[in-house]
């Protein structure tokens, strides 16, 4: 079968790291142009300056995978469902719910495939993990993901403005993670965000959840964006048959009781790419908006503290 062609919409450090690298190797998809604002193309494939250029210009490419920050996602993710395109999204979806919802109900309107990716979700191991939980229950569970930001967004100010996230760019993958396995619904108690007292998103978040659960389970997590020893990306449960279990890597390693029971290495996007060709082939949207609804709930929630200025 021939192969699907798709345009890459933002050749920034994730599409140039995973989406493109995995396109080139895909049995399902092939590149056919990119949009860039500054021109980059890939592999000698066209560059378009905007998407528009790029609709006019190639209008056979029906499949996009918007790249951007979340920003301008709603705008663009509007404007290729407008000109008939299956779309593919980044994490997080958009800045805020009410876009999340207006591009759900603008796909569905125009019969147009929108899938919303939250590549952390796409390991291995938090499937068993989840498996696990829903067998055993859970009595509690602490995240801790802790990165450098300087290593992960080297020079983007964008994550620092007002719906660039902060830490909670990380962050959201643990809580795609964890809406994801836990086997109940989550909420945000209570948050405090650090802000370097020079920008607009926070640098360090505390959480402590409750639930709906009479056995009242402990919930917490801590995102830090000032780690410079190396990533700390981990969930850890205790179950309600008292066995621990220790999500690491992100996902990519599964310990039991200090046992090693499932540790693979990353493909997180091939799996994505996989996921999607599925879809296409379903015409199947799938949006889980759950990771930016318990995020947005932890802005709503957070208590802000000012903490020293950060500076690249
Ligand atoms: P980035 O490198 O700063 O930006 C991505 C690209 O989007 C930019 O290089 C630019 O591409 C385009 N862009 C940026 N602002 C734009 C604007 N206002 N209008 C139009 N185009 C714009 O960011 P990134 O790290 O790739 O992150 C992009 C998304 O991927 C984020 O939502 C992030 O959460 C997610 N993500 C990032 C990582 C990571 O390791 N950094 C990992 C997983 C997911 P052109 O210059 O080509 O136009």
């Amino acid at each position: 079968m021939a192969k699907r062609r798709i345009a890459v919409i933002g050749v920034g450090k994730i599409a140039q790291d995973q989406h493109l690298p995995v396109i080139d190797n895909s049995d399902d998809f092939e590149l056919a142009a990119t949009v860039s604002t500054r021109g980059l193309s890939h592999d000698g494939k066209p560059a378009f300056r905007t998407p528009a250029e790029l609709y006019a210009a190639m209008p056979d490419v029906s499949l996009v995978s918007i790249c951007t920050p979340p920003g301008i996602r709603h705008q663009y993710v509007r404007e290729a469902l407008d000109a008939g395109k299956d779309v593919m999204m980044e994490k997080p979806p958009t800045t805020t719910i009410s876009e999340l919802d207006d591009l759900i109900a603008h796909a569905k309107r125009l019969d147009r495939v929108l899938y919303q990716t939250w590549h952390s979700q796409f390991n291995p191991a938090v499937d068993r993990t989840k498996t696990i939980l829903a067998e055993q229950g859970v009595v509690s569970a602490r995240i801790d993901w802790r990165e450098s930001v300087r290593k992960w967004h080297p020079g983007q100010d964008w994550v620092w403005e007002p719906g660039g996230f902060g830490v909670c760019d990380p962050g959201i993958n643990a809580l795609s993670i964890f809406t994801k396995v836990m086997p109940f619904p989550a909420f945000v108690e209570r948050a405090k965000l650090t802000f370097p007292a020079n920008r607009q998103t926070p640098v360090d978040v505390e959480i402590d959840f409750k639930s709906g659960q009479l056995h009242k389970p402990k919930l917490s997590a801590g995102f830090n964006w000032l780690e410079e020893s190396g990533e700390i990306w981990t969930i850890r449960f205790e179950t309600g048959t008292g066995d621990v279990i220790l999500l690491e890597g992100g996902g990519r390693s599964l310990t039991v009781n200090g046992e090693k029971v499932l540790s693979h290495g990353d493909s997180e996007y091939a799996a994505m790419y996989d996921h999607f060709a599925g879809l296409l082939d379903r015409h199947e949207s799938e949006v889980d908006a759950a990771p930016l609804r318990l995020m947005s709930d932890v802005f709503l929630m957070g208590a802000r503290v000012n903490g020293p200025d950060f500076e690249w």
